[in-house]
């Protein structure tokens, strides 16, 4: 067991040799120090206890420190090597995760994080198609390197700089807070946004938010497309959820205009939404490209790209080396993810669960605007007040997170205003755990409302 150094020293080191951005999101008023994890729990240095809600960004997704013994041996025999050489668990691993997939997606390159796998999603994109101009949704988050940026569409993360030439950016379909949207519009276990009027089966908000898409093909790109990006459900973006056929109806057009579709998979993938093990699955499409990180590894550094043979057929014409992409170690641990049973059906279960009661939370409070998600992909909007839908304002947001966590309880926050709360936990939490939290945050909830109201 590693010695703490001391919560000044640490502070002291992190001002001076730190990224100074990360004094910025220490994320809380008073900062948790972290000592230790396991499973869905994580410990501070003075020894209190926090329920993980947010996993490190969707990242730890099968538990802290997983007890797991078959990849132990990895450490003794091969920390690394790279894919010139032939070595069992880059090919054990491959395997593996094409068996997940759908035909055709069966090629696969392995990266060091999402933006890296997006970057390279992007190029080969490009190259495949021979055309240059990228959409994503607007409140969307990609990545943070120059390119990945442009796909980026949040003003927190862009810096003036030229960068992510050729990425546009199209209105995001986000049926609570967009001006179209009803109570059929998207898949949940929950519904009831506001009344739906559309004929049964027809929705007019898709067909706006296609009308929209349609007005960015018409004004902003050449006639022919290299790539559509996009999250199943968003996840910096706030779990915005899209109406039902807005990812299949954009697919089609996307490939009219000989552009690939590729799914960014960085939070949602490896069973997160419950009904799925991939969540471009919920939407009944099958992407050219599906691009993944985060939780791929248990939290430990890796990501992907999956593609069809085609497409990989283009990119083969020059090189392409990444020193740690098939790193053994990470192959090891991210083959132990994949063999984790259960994971999919706990997202399910326990995802359903704290749905329907966040949603029983969303009818007693003013502030709680909307409740949406699928499985551990969850978001919970904050808003002034139901009728004006209006952002609760990133005050009042602080107030409800610092209490949450005060209580014993780790969540994130997201969305374009920083108005949504996100519960992506570990896939290994329990109904136990999700009461835990449910009491905690409705006694935030209760603490904020008697304090201001
Ligand atoms: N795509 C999505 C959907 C993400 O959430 C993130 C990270 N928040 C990324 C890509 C970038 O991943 P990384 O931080 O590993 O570069």
């Amino acid at each position: 067991e590693y010695k703490d150094m001391s919560k000044e020293r640490m502070m002291e080191i992190r001002r001076q040799n730190c990224n100074p951005m990360t004094m910025k999101v220490t994320y809380y008023k008073k900062p948790v120090y972290i000592h230790q994890g396991h499973m869905q729990w994580l410990w501070d240095v003075d020894g209190r206890r926090y329920l993980d809600l947010f996993a490190g960004v969707a990242t730890v997704s099968v538990g802290h420190c997983h007890p797991w013994k078959e990849h132990k041996n990895i450490w003794d025999q091969l920390w690394h090597t790279t894919n010139i050489y032939v070595y069992s668990p880059l090919h054990e691993y491959t395997e593996k995760l094409a068996a997940t997939l759908p035909d055709p997606l069966k090629v696969i390159y392995l990266t060091n994080s999402g933006s890296e796998a997006n970057d390279l999603a992007m190029l080969m994109a490009r190259l495949h198609t021979g055309n240059f101009d990228v959409i994503t949704l607007r409140g969307s988050y990609h990545g943070g390197s120059p390119h990945t940026m442009g796909l980026t569409s949040n003003a927190a993360y862009k810096y003036p700089v030229a960068s992510g030439l050729g990425c546009h950016n199209t209105m995001c379909p986000d049926v609570f807070a967009g001006p179209w949207g009803g109570s059929n519009c998207r898949d949940s276990p929950i519904q009831t946004i506001r009344d739906c009027s559309c004929p049964q089966g027809s929705c007019t908000a898709n067909d706006k938010y296609i009308g929209q898409l349609n007005e960015v093909f018409a004004t902003s790109v050449p006639s022919r497309i290299a790539a559509f990006f996009a999250e199943p459900i968003m996840g910096v973006g706030g779990a915005v959820q899209y109406p039902k056929n807005f990812l299949k109806d954009t697919y089609k057009l996307v490939r009219e205009r000989g552009g690939v579709c590729i799914a960014d998979e960085v939070q949602t993938g490896f069973g997160r939404t419950g009904s799925h093990f991939w969540g471009f699955q919920g939407h009944d499409v099958i992407p050219d490209m599906v691009t993944m990180a985060k939780g791929i590894a248990n939290g430990f550094p890796m990501g992907a790209v999956v593609t069809t043979p085609e497409v990989a057929a283009s990119f083969a014409k020059g090189v392409h080396f990444n020193t740690f992409g098939g790193n053994p170690v990470a192959c090891a641990i991210a083959s132990s993810v994949l063999d984790e049973d259960g994971t999919q059906q706990i997202s399910h279960n326990v995802g359903t669960y704290l749905l329907t009661e966040l949603a029983k939370m969303r009818d007693k409070y003013e502030i709680i605007g909307d409740v949406r998600g699928k499985g551990l992909q969850i978001g919970v909007e904050m808003v002034k007040d139901k009728a004006s839908r209006k952002p609760l304002p990133p005050a009042a947001m602080s107030e409800i997170f610092e209490d949450t966590k005060d209580m014993g309880v780790l969540i994130g926050k997201g969305g374009v205003y920083g108005q949504t709360f996100r519960i992506k936990p570990p896939m290994c939490i329990t109904r136990d755990d999700a009461d835990f939290f449910l009491a905690v945050f409705n006694q935030a909830l209760h603490n904020y409302m008697e304090d201001h109201h």
